[in-house]
């Protein structure tokens, strides 16, 4: 039996993922539950600190691959270093964050290692000593629960567990990777054209989800009640990939995670990487014409009704009551 890698993540703005240290609390549970080790890898440029804080957080042994190019990092260089360090840990579960660097990089790992690769993960647990992944099917509708021969590479949705609490013993060490010879070169980045839209400090939210139909229903049917609320506009990834609200309206865990005080989910099934952008918002009211729709689970009011039928009733309502 070989030992548990985690894939610590560095932000844009140079810290550790929330997410990577959910990770080490997740391979920590599995570590005691199935007598692996806990073993670490942080990839990055001027990265030293940022390893011997995740080594003392969670972590454990933490490898430290460190190198000026990879300031800009890709997924070709990002497969090297992990590649490297799923060696150098002897591992046999690597986690990585469900993020998108995540998903960029984890099948390129576990295809060049002819590894299982299970995506999505919201729960990963040890059963009858061996290792069982979740992960949600069919739009959230169903779960699954996967096993898999050998070494596995899997992502793990942010939010699916606590973040590591405490202290934890570890040491770093470095880890040199070759870096020659690559195929892909990082040119720049680019920052996204701003909207103006900032869900992350809008108090009230009202999204809108596929339920809502079209483009055009938007400004009709959901702006208006976000105005009268005060609010900001949000939607859900369909919306977003069917290019009828631009990204930064986006709430789930390729889009913004947002904690408004009211969130108003209409028209939206609920799936989880819908919830997990929105599940820690203070109050949550869904409008969903299927009564079993995963979304009424989290809602603190949920609402059976047809959303174009409720909607401007509601914006009507709350308009009458401010006079
Ligand atoms: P649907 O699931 O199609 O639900 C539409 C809902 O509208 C249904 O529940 C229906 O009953 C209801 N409805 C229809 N008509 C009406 C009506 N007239 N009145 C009332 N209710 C009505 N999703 C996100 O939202 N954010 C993310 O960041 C995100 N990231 C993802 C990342 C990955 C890697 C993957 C694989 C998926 C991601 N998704 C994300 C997609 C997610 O899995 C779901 O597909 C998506 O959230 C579903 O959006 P929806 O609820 O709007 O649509």
């Amino acid at each position: 039996m070989g030992n548990i890698l985690i894939v610590a993540e560095i932000t844009a703005t140079g810290g550790i993922r929330e997410s990577s240290y959910e990770l080490a609390s997740m391979a920590r549970k599995l570590a005691e539950a199935s007598g692996r080790g806990v073993k670490s890898v942080v990839i990055g440029s001027g990265v030293g600190d940022l390893a011997s804080e995740f080594a003392s957080k969670g972590g454990g042994d933490t490898l430290v691959v460190d190198d000026a190019s990879l300031a800009n990092a890709t997924a070709e260089t990002n497969n090297r270093a992990i590649r490297a360090a799923i060696e150098a840990a002897d591992a046999d579960l690597v986690l990585i964050s469900n993020t998108p660097s995540g998903w960029d990089v984890a099948p390129r790992v576990a295809a060049g290692l002819d590894a299982a690769y299970i995506s999505d993960c919201f729960n990963i647990a040890v059963e009858d000593g061996a290792l069982v992944f979740y992960r949600r099917i069919f739009n959230g509708k169903l779960d699954a629960q996967l096993s898999a021969e050998g070494t596995v590479v899997a992502t793990v949705q942010p939010g699916a567990t606590e973040a590591f609490e405490g202290s934890s013993e570890g040491s770093t060490s470095a880890l040199e990777v070759s870096l020659e010879g690559l195929q892909t070169q990082f040119v720049e980045t680019k920052k996204a054209d701003a909207t103006g839209v900032d869900l992350t400090k809008a108090d009230v939210i009202v999204s809108g989800g596929r339920g809502v139909g079209s483009e055009e229903k938007f400004p009709e049917v959901i702006q208006p009640l976000a105005e009268v609320l005060g609010g900001a506009m949000g939607a859900s990834r369909p919306v977003v990939d069917a290019g009828w609200l631009d990204h930064p309206y986006q709430v789930g865990s390729s889009g913004q995670v947002v904690t408004p005080k009211l969130y108003i989910a209409v028209g939206i099934s609920g799936a989880i990487q819908h919830l997990v952008g929105m599940k820690g918002s203070n109050y949550i009211i869904a409008i969903n014409k299927d009564p079993d729709a995963p979304i009424f689970e989290v809602a603190d009011v949920g609402v059976v009704a047809d959303l174009f039928d409720i909607v401007p009733a509601l914006t009507a309502a709350v308009t009458a009551a401010k006079g």
